[in-house]
């Protein structure tokens, strides 16, 4: 992770403890919709610099079950990789029912814009707008009515609808054969009692 510049600070919100997940931003007063909380920083990459990140990060998820993932579409050009420690952003979690949303400006930068009026207190969240590819590794635990179970972007979740309904007829399907094989029998002999 780059270091060396001071970690980005809101008039908004503050960076606290979080139930959803390690830390998050909260607001530190009443913040109307549409104010600008905060731009979320990093480093402005090309496609190929930003494909070879994301597919380093695609390996560590399949190793390890989880990668941490801050890389931002710009524009056809240019990506923005947000994993950098003064991005303070980068800490505010993922939500299925989000509060504030990631818009992009015409100077191409990304900034944290209030969807609805926030209140003093409430933890700011995001959707980070990722795609099914590899959304068994980014479980959700936002605990919103509207949670999907994965960190998938709303786009995205008529497709992981599909790929969900697919693995449970998978798993149904593979307890039925179980379960007529306990019928079966497990074909060794039994032996007698006594
Ligand atoms: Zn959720």
């Amino acid at each position: 992770m780059a270091k060396s510049k001071k970690p980005t600070r809101s008039k908004w919100a503050e960076v606290r403890g979080s139930d959803v997940h390690g830390r998050g931003m909260f607001a530190t007063k009443a913040i109307p919709e549409g104010a600008e909380i905060i731009e979320y920083h990093g480093e402005r990459i090309d496609k190929e610099e930003s494909n070879r990140r994301g597919n380093a990060l695609f390996d560590e998820a399949q190793e390890t079950g989880g990668a941490q993932v801050y890389l931002f579409t710009l524009d056809e050009t240019w990506d923005l990789d947000g994993n950098v420690e003064w991005n303070t952003a980068r800490l505010i979690n993922h939500s299925c029912d989000p509060n504030c949303e990631a818009q992009i400006d015409d100077d191409l930068r990304i900034w944290i814009v209030a969807l609805r009026e926030i209140a003093e207190g409430d933890e700011l969240t995001f959707n980070y707008g990722f795609d099914t590819d590899d959304y068994e590794s980014h479980p959700c635990r936002c605990g919103s009515e509207r949670c999907v179970g994965y960190i998938v972007g709303e786009d995205y979740w008529p497709d992981l609808e599909k790929k969900l309904k697919k693995k449970r007829a998978k798993a149904t399907k593979k307890r039925e054969a179980k379960a007529k094989k306990g019928k079966r029998g497990d074909g060794k002999k039994r032996k007698k009692k006594g």
